[in-house]
């Protein structure tokens, strides 16, 4: 029987990665957040010789929201994760509620009529994630802690990697490399794709914090004041615990000289709405700071010898910041593309700029209108408006709602239609 890591040494963890040195992969997959899990899974069970390697050692935090929404639990399905993912600590999430500036407050109720499954759930991402990464690890080969410090580039091709792991350096090769090693990790900055355009990046933090009351089985969004054009959020966990944080575009927060986490701590102490929520919370972890990669920005997301997957993407959405379902969907269409390249075994750019395609016909409409949901709510007074017409009309509660519960329902948010439908309403 092969020993998981956990039972293995230090010396045998080493003599596996000297014989990944020696080994031609099929496909390196680079950081084993959702969207390198889902890629090295969907691979692997293609039956591929992939390695999935990561500088952290999982369990590791992530700096996030903790929201995993309905488009995320489809591919969670497919990646025969559900019943894990049921088994660890989670929230079950049946719902938003939003509050406007002037602070009116919708909930929005979503429960599947014909079952008791959840549209989403909140869990902490050094939970969700080492369940991604466990499950892939059953597919495929591993290395934690191995910091990629460079690409292996040979006649324009990418052919590999290179980087140290316990202080050695190490190089492994393959036919086809997937970027999905973030914002900060190497690949979308050594093919030149990464986004550090200040109108297309968000600065969000979070902390954990305990005893917020007035919570429920919602995520709450709340566009409040202090944080325009950017939401202060409280996603609920188990046992009275919340992830509580904010976030805002990064050249509206130069332009304002905003600090995010005072205005964090300015809307839990002073805002009408929160302070009393707070009154009895204590925060129970540091506060983490991120940056998070929007899809208002479409980078080359292919090229000889590699493809992007998630942030390293840029592929989260614009309004939400919702970037985990992006990141398990193009996991996805990357490795269904990577499969036609071992079909022609052609690694070529002009094979794998099939990917660009496929991936913006699934979610480049998506991001269009989230990123002009977006430039929306930078005006106080339509943000007012629609909360409000929110909170007056069962359509648009239903149509939010639908849109939670079903994926698919969201695309009637890509129709003028729709928004003729909620000026009206
Ligand atoms: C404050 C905040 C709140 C958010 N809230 C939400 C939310 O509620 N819901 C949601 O869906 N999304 C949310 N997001 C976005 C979400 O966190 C990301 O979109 C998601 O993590 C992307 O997954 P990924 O696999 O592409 O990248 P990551 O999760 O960042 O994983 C990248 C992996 O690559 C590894 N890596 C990086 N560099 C190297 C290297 N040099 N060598 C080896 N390994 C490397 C890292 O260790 C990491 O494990 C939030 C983001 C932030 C910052």
């Amino acid at each position: 029987m092969v020993k998981k890591d956990k039972q293995k040494t230090p010396e045998e963890l080493s003599k596996d990665v000297t014989a990944f040195s020696n080994t031609d992969f099929d496909v390196i997959v680079l950081g084993g957040g959702p969207s390198g899990s889902s890629a090295a899974t969907f691979l692997s069970m293609a039956k591929k010789n992939v390695l999935l390697l990561d500088r952290a050692r999982f369990p590791r935090d992530k700096t996030c929201g903790d929201g995993i929404s309905g488009k995320s639990v489809k591919i969670l399905k497919e990646l025969g994760v559900i019943d894990d993912i049921h088994k660890v600590e989670h929230l079950k999430m049946h719902g938003v509620t939003f509050s406007s500036p002037k602070g009116v407050v919708v909930e929005i109720s979503a429960k599947k009529k014909d079952s008791n499954e959840p549209p989403g759930f909140v869990c902490a991402r050094e939970v969700f994630d080492n369940v991604l990464f466990q499950n892939a690890k059953k597919h495929c080969n591993t290395i934690e802690g191995f910091f990629a410090n460079d690409l292996i580039i040979e006649n324009g091709q990418v052919v590999g990697v290179t980087g140290t792991y316990d202080g050695k350096p190490y190089s492994f090769r393959a036919k086809c490399v997937v970027g999905a090693d973030g914002i900060g990790g190497i690949t979308a900055r050594k093919v030149g794709a990464i986004n550090t355009y200040n109108d297309h990046l968000v600065s969000a933090l979070r902390a954990y914090y305990d005893g917020v009351e007035g919570m429920s089985d919602k995520i709450e969004l709340h566009f409040v004041n202090e944080s325009l054009p950017g939401y202060f959020w409280i996603f609920p966990l188990p046992n009275k615990k919340a992830n509580v944080g904010i976030g805002m575009i990064v050249s509206d927060m130069a332009k304002k000289k905003i600090n995010l986490e005072k205005v964090m701590y300015e809307v839990i102490e002073k805002n009408n709405l929160f302070k009393p929520r707070f009154a009895n919370a204590k925060k129970i972890s540091d506060v983490k700071r991120w940056q998070l990669p929007v899809g208002s920005y479409r980078p080359k997301v292919y090229g000889n010898g590699y493809l992007l997957v998630g942030d390293a993407a840029s592929l989260i959405d614009p309004f939400t910041g919702e970037g985990i379902g992006n990141g398990l969907v193009s996991g996805k269409i990357a490795s269904s593309i990577i499969l036609k390249a071992f079909e022609k075994n052609d690694f070529s750019e002009a094979t794998l700029s099939e990917y660009q395609t496929a991936l913006y016909d699934e979610v480049g409409n998506e991001l269009d209108t989230s990123y002009k949901l977006q430039k929306l709510v930078k005006y106080k007074f339509l943000i007012n408006m629609i909360i409000d017409k929110a909170n007056r009309s069962q359509t648009i509660r239903d149509a939010i709602s639908g849109a939670l519960i079903d994926p698919e329902n969201q695309k009637q948010f890509h129709n003028p239609w729709f928004y003729l439908k909620v000026l009206l309403a």
